[in-house]
């Protein structure tokens, strides 16, 4: 074989990953060397002779797996964004002997012991305060993974973790398959009532499937979305839902319902193990919620007022559906649809008018000058960088005094080998240890391109330039950070403040400076009509029940599924219904993630247990931005110096003590039922 990119040290650029050069046959021998390394560091730390200290224990580990590291990055990121049927097999083949290999190191005892006396007496080693925290976080995560453990214990922990780590790859693996396998072929005839824009993406949808001269409506969901919202077919639209919801529950060697079981008896038992009566107080022990009941209190706060203000939606949905001649109840394929003309007739706003005022490539540098307005960040593009898709375009991040701080990849556009929704990840995190090292950091979005033949730029929904702005405030996340360790960057902070930055950055999306700047006629350049403008704005709550309901079901549903005793025989499709029975879920709303698809909960274990994390984070990034509006200044200059301290600590510092040297206080729920237009029904 050819030299293993993965074996030099790399010259490209920043340490862009060498695209052009790396193959997936790459991928297995420099994982094996990357594990082999990190065994032989591990063992180096934990057998040495010398007393432990801070730099021969601590800093030694954050040394250490530095090639696994790479690699790992490298590997995941493309298997997410540009998967391919080797990536996908060695996902498969690898993913439990990684988990094996990390579950190795935290249940070393020799190693252990180290950290156990370093944090025993961590108080009087003479340490700044990241380090202390950093102790203690090492300590924390040792003791979580099972340090604390009898040897039978620990082995029946380090299964599960590889039996996990197996199912959670399948799961997401039969979702993308289900998501490839299927799409809506149309022809010319069954467009009644799309926009050109969305005939455009199914035409080239089709193009792009050999199907040329015809239509298709894909699974990814900003194709669902606009055909669910605009077209006048109810056979149609149902025959999408129904496909929609049914990823990862179609039967056979495909079906996700025995994967999703024997993940929760597997974090089930992982809990008890661990002390823990159930999985959910296991996983929110460690965040700022604390507890499930904490987490559910929240939820549970905005629940009922979101029905009830879902109830008026619905009434005015079926005035519009009665006009029309829709003589049956609401489904959950008719809502978009008619939500759509009532929000019309309300607002005079029409999806189809306010698309080509925005430009991505506009949206895009939105988010770039707001970042320079606010943090006092320049991007300029790298068009001599390596890429892995010809759809990804790289940029140079650097201080407003040319100090270089990082690049920003950005790969926009759904195709069929990448996972659908939007993320942010890196390639790279910022650390300054032994030396400083710049972060690389990735958004992905799902974009239906523009009409390419047509020469015609990819138009975006209100929505989608608002995921737009989360992903980059995750990436401002990244950029931003200043930290010694690599295991305190950027984003490395509980689950349940990571939605902070990202939801607060979405704010100045639709500020009216931004609007008014950046959302230009596709055609004309002529910015948004101010007219359209205030309609736009005074429409921007509407349809919050649905949405809100939407929500906070699937954060129920999530906490509820990792509360429930492992011995029960677990049936998703039954604990939905009973599910939607009990928390009495609007029948015409229904789950916006079915648990066979669900992949935050199930393609990884980030988010299980841990939806709730928006709406935790909702309440911060709500009462947040009430601090620029009370300033009567989006871009308050020592407002923002204060919010960029949050950005650049990542995890050196308690989260709650960040937002309040942030705010001058604790944050307040008031904003949050404002934004959602729940202060009113609340009351009511
Ligand atoms: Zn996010």
């Amino acid at each position: 074989m050819t030299e293993n990119p993965f074996f030099e040290s790399w010259t490209t650029p920043f340490g862009m990953p060498p695209f052009d050069r790396i193959r997936s046959e790459h991928f297995p021998p420099a994982f094996d060397r990357g594990m082999q390394e990190q065994i032989a560091e591990i063992a180096a730390i934990a057998g040495s002779a010398a007393a432990p200290s801070f730099a021969n224990t601590i800093e030694a580990l954050e040394r250490s797996g530095r090639l696994l590291e790479r690699v790992s990055r490298v590997f995941f990121n493309l298997d997410a964004s540009n998967t391919d049927n080797a990536i996908e097999a060695i996902a498969r083949d690898y993913a439990p002997r990684l988990a094996q290999h990390q579950i190795g190191v935290a249940l070393d005892p020799a190693l252990f012991a180290r950290i156990a006396d370093l944090h025993a007496r961590r108080a009087s080693l003479g340490l700044d305060p990241d380090q202390l925290r950093l102790i203690d976080r090492y300590h924390l995560r040792f003791v979580r993974s099972g340090a604390l453990l009898n040897p039978e214990q620990k082995e029946r922990m380090a299964a599960i973790s590889e039996r996990l780590a197996s199912l959670q790859t399948l799961f997401g693996q039969n979702v993308l398959h289900d998501e490839q396998d299927w799409q809506l072929v149309l022809d010319a005839t069954d467009l009644d009532g799309l926009p050109g824009f969305a005939k455009a993406a199914a035409a080239q949808a089709a193009e792009e499937r050999g199907l040329a001269g015809r239509y298709a409506v894909t699974l990814s969901r900003s194709a669902v979305e606009p055909f669910l919202t605009f077209s006048s077919r109810r056979d149609l639209r149902r025959a999408l839902w129904e496909a929609w919801t049914a990823r990862g529950a179609k039967g056979g060697a495909g079906d996700n319902a025995p994967i999703i079981r024997e993940i929760l008896a597997l974090r089930a038992e992982q809990a008890r193990l661990l002390g823990y009566e159930n999985f959910a107080d296991y996983r929110l022990d460690d965040t700022m919620a604390k507890t499930g009941a904490a987490a559910e209190r929240l939820l549970l706060q905005v629940w009922e007022p979101a029905k009830a203000k879902a109830r008026d939606e619905r009434a005015e949905l079926e005035a519009v559906a009665r006009r029309e001649g829709l003589n049956e109840p609401i489904e959950p394929w008719d809502w978009r649809y008619y939500a759509e003309k009532v929000r019309k007739a309300r607002f005079d706003l029409d999806e189809a008018d306010i698309k080509p005022y925005f430009v991505l490539d506009n949206m895009v540098q939105a988010a770039f000058d707001t970042a320079g307005r606010l943090f006092g960040l320049t991007f300029t593009e790298r068009e001599d960088l390596p890429v892995y898709h010809p759809d990804v375009r790289v940029w140079e991040v650097r201080e407003e005094s040319g100090c270089h701080v990082g690049l920003f990849v950005h790969d926009n556009f759904a195709r069929p080998r990448k996972q659908s929704g939007a993320w942010s990840s890196r390639y790279r995190n910022q650390e300054n240890m032994d030396e400083p090292v710049t972060p690389i950091v990735v958004n992905n979005n799902n974009f239906a391109g523009g009409d390419v033949a047509a020469g015609e730029p990819t138009l975006l929904s209100f929505d989608d330039a608002k995921t737009l702005f989360h992903e980059f405030g995750h990436g401002l996340h990244t950029l931003l950070s200043r930290v010694r360790y690599r295991s305190q960057s950027g984003t490395a902070v509980r689950r349940d403040f990571v939605e902070f930055p990202s939801q607060m950055f979405e704010h100045w999306m639709s500020v009216p400076e931004t609007l008014r700047t950046y959302a230009r006629h596709y055609r004309t350049a002529e910015p948004l009509p101010e007219e359209l403008l205030r309609r736009l704005l005074a429409g921007r709550n509407f349809n919050q029940g649905f949405g809100t309901v939407e929500y906070t079901a699937a954060a129920l549903i999530d906490l509820d599924l990792h509360r429930i005793a492992a011995t029960e025989p677990f049936d998703p499709a039954r604990f939905e219904r009973d599910f939607l029975d009990r928390m009495e879920v609007p029948k015409e709303i229904g789950l916006r993630h079915r648990l066979p698809h669900f992949q935050h909960l199930f393609a990884g274990s980030g988010y299980a247990a841990g939806y709730y994390a928006y709406l935790w984070a909702e309440v911060l990034d709500a009462d947040g931005f009430a601090a620029f509006t009370e300033a009567d200044n989006a871009f308050d200059p020592e407002l923002a110096e204060r919010l960029k301290a949050i950005y650049t600590a990542g995890d050196t510092r308690d989260p709650m003590e960040l937002y309040c040297a942030f705010r001058g206080r604790e944050p307040a729920i008031a904003a949050l039922l404002q934004q959602r237009g729940l202060a009113a029904a609340r009351s009511g």
